[in-house]
């Protein structure tokens, strides 16, 4: 079969190179805009969970990512300049680029033809395929070209998110809240190499909007989140990768598929970052399209329908929690009351999915330690 695949993200790489391995006669095509060596953003975790089913689905590739993988046992949370580490919450981390150097490199092992510096902007160079793969991220083009083929829903959260680097390394996955005389900041921040760490600045908007960074320049704003955080960051700089600011896009297609074009990853569906899972969704998204392959053949409805039954119920569950986990850091500003431990246990029930009975078991050390703080 000719199959086109539209982006070189997570979920089009390692979809091209899983197809390519079922069956190495078909002529994987992936279109991507960017050059080899360029992307946005820096780092990007996934949890313990996150990794277990590449362990289960494809060990191949879990031990060929896992050596560049970042890996630390504890969440941090610092609030009120007190740091408190939840145990049981396992994260590994690896920069974006060398993740997508890494899935390059096996796609093109198994003889992939990843066209670099080919962005789309019509699908008339899809015509000749047969079957077209939408893995063209949030702003999918793929997806707004079908019209209202995948009955597209888009919401647009308040909160202002910038993605930035630092050189200063973390020793744990760790969200910090801090309070300027305009407001609350939150940091999401972890090492995902031995000398960078991501350092991602989220503010609500009315944050956002008395502290001025409409009328900033992109210097300007780094060194405002460079004060803000200054205790953290221990003088080290706030770096920019075409970084600004932007505001998280929940989107959810009602329908997967429309004749011969499927979304998988991002185009597909988004999950709020701080549940820590899109590219493991993009992954786990192109694991469940392969085999959907392997089990239907080259009939392609059946194929896709089998694809969405893989992954739609999953997928529901886990787009609840992270709605629920955006809510949360919507309405961080008033949670800034909470004392350090009542704080961090909000922070840890936020998505409904753990209460006290599971966070016992996972995280005994901070159970332990929030009741002897908060009774
Ligand atoms: C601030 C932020 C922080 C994040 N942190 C994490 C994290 O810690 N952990 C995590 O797992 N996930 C994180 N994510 C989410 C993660 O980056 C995405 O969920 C993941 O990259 C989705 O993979 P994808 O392959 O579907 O799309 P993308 O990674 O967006 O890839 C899409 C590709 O398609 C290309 N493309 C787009 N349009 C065209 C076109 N017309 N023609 C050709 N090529 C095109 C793009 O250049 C891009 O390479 C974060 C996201 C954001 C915004």
């Amino acid at each position: 079969m000719r199959i086109s695949i539209v982006g070189g993200g997570p979920a089009g790489l390692y979809f091209a190179d899983l197809i390519k391995r079922i069956d190495p006669r078909h002529q994987v095509t992936v279109f991507e805009r960017n050059r080899r060596s360029v992307t946005w953003g820096f780092g990007v975790v996934f949890s313990d969970r996150a990794l277990e089913f590449l362990q289960t689905d494809d060990p191949a590739m879990f031990d060929y990512l896992m050596p560049h993988m970042e890996t630390w046992p504890d969440l941090t949370i610092v609030h009120r300049d007190t740091r408190i580490p939840i145990d049981g919450n396992g994260f590994a981390a690896v920069g974006r680029l060398e993740l997508l150097n890494l899935l390059q490199a096996r796609a093109e092992g198994q003889g992939v033809d990843i066209r670099y510096e080919t962005g789309l902007d019509a699908l008339d160079a899809l015509a000749e395929a047969d079957v077209v793969v939408g893995a063209d991220g949030v702003n999918s083009l793929v997806r707004q070209l079908h019209g209202s083929d995948f009955h597209t829903r888009i919401v647009t959260h308040s909160n202002k998110f910038i993605w930035y680097g630092t050189s200063q390394v973390f020793d744990s996955l760790t969200l910090t809240f801090r309070t300027s005389a305009d407001g609350v900041f939150c940091a999401h921040h972890y090492r995902y190499s031995p000398r960078m760490s991501t350092f991602l600045v989220e503010v609500d908007l009315p944050t956002w909007e008395r502290a001025g960074f409409a009328d900033m320049d992109a210097e300007q704003t780094m060194r405002y989140c460079e004060a803000v955080f200054a205790p953290d960051l221990d003088g080290h700089p706030i770096v920019s990768n075409n970084s600004h600011w932007r505001q998280f896009p929940a989107i959810w297609n009602d329908r997967w598929y429309h004749g011969n074009t499927v979304l998988m990853g991002d185009a597909l569906r988004t999950a709020h970052f701080s549940i820590g899972s899109g590219t493991r969704l993009a992954m786990e998204d192109a694991l469940a399209l392969a085999r959907a392959f392997r089990e239907a053949g080259e009939d392609l409805q059946a194929v896709f329908a089998r694809f969405e039954a893989l992954r739609r119920p999953p997928m529901e569950k886990i787009v609840a929690a992270a709605d629920a986990s955006l809510r949360w850091y919507e309405g961080m500003a008033e949670l800034m009351t909470l004392t350090p431990y009542e704080f961090a246990y909000s922070y840890m029930t936020r998505t409904g999915r753990i209460g006290e009975a599971k966070l016992e078991r996972q995280a005994p050390r901070f159970m332990a330690e929030y009741r002897r703080h908060v009774g």
